[in-house]
């Protein structure tokens, strides 16, 4: 026996029209509204809400910076490492680096320098174009932790970037770890590192360990390593998680 056409038809027409009738899921959560950020004018450049760093006229915002050389829209390492006035936490750190273009030195000595995040976590600057040394010390390596996930340097003198998302490690009222530190890295818009858990401050002499307790915020230092690297155009951006609050349970939705 055939059905009727319109028989056949009916249920694939409910089916269809189903969603209209589907409750909608609303966690009842009061968030408060994300801000509005203007995005920069073009890669790389600041939004809005960026700290800037160093936008190629003075190092004012760096402890030592009076030490390195600006000149031509950039800064180069000299004799001390520098470190932010400010302290920073969870961040979205921008940098622009480049190696010397006259290649000098092999493995470690060429063009080192290093963004350490919370003076403790270090993010490795090295011209590893075709420069052979260790892979957790090769560029955007974790150091002594992680090489990067692929080797996406540019070659020696070219500007480079680094994005970097970092959440600090969080510690316990008795300043035991509560939850490790994670960084995301992004080496010339190559993802390098994806969530990586740090297992404690980056040491070149000793195995990485979680110190007891360090401050929840803490500057971001740049390395002089004594070779002559090159940087511009230095923003940061602290995080922080969209916050909530549930009408029945009265607590932060999120932290
Ligand atoms: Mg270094």
């Amino acid at each position: 026996m055939t059905l009727p056409r319109t028989a056949a038809v009916l249920p694939a027409l409910l089916l269809l029209a189903a969603p209209a009738f589907a409750q909608e899921y609303k966690s009842g959560i009061k968030w408060e509204e994300p801000k509005v950020v203007t995005p920069g004018s073009e890669p790389g450049a600041p939004p809005s809400d960026a700290t800037i760093l160093f936008d190629g006229t003075n190092l004012d915002a760096f402890e030592g910076g009076d030490k390195w050389t600006v000149e031509n829209g950039y800064a180069q390492v000299g004799p001390a490492n520098i470190k932010t006035k400010e302290s920073f936490g969870d961040c979205q750190l921008h940098v622009e680096w480049a190696t010397p273009e006259k290649v000098k030195g092999n493995g470690q000595g060429r063009g080192n320098s290093g963004i350490f995040l919370m003076d403790r976590y270090e993010v490795q600057i090295l011209d590893s174009f075709g420069n052979t040394t260790y892979f957790d010390g090769q560029a955007s390596a974790v150091y002594k932790q992680s090489p990067p996930q692929v080797n996406a340097s540019r070659g020696p003198g070219e500007w480079q970037s680094y994005d970097i998302l970092f959440t600090a490690p969080r510690f316990d009222e008795n300043g035991d770890l509560a939850r490790p530190g994670f960084v995301t890295v992004l080496h010339n818009g190559v993802a390098t590192h994806h969530h990586f858990e740090l297992q404690g401050p980056t040491s070149f002499t000793a195995p990485a360990a979680y110190p007891k307790n360090h401050p929840a915020k803490a500057p971001i230092r740049i390395q002089n390593h004594g070779n002559p690297v090159r940087f511009r155009n230095i923003w940061i951006r602290e995080l922080k998680t969209a916050v909530g609050v549930h009408p029945e349970k009265k607590v932060e939705a999120a932290k």
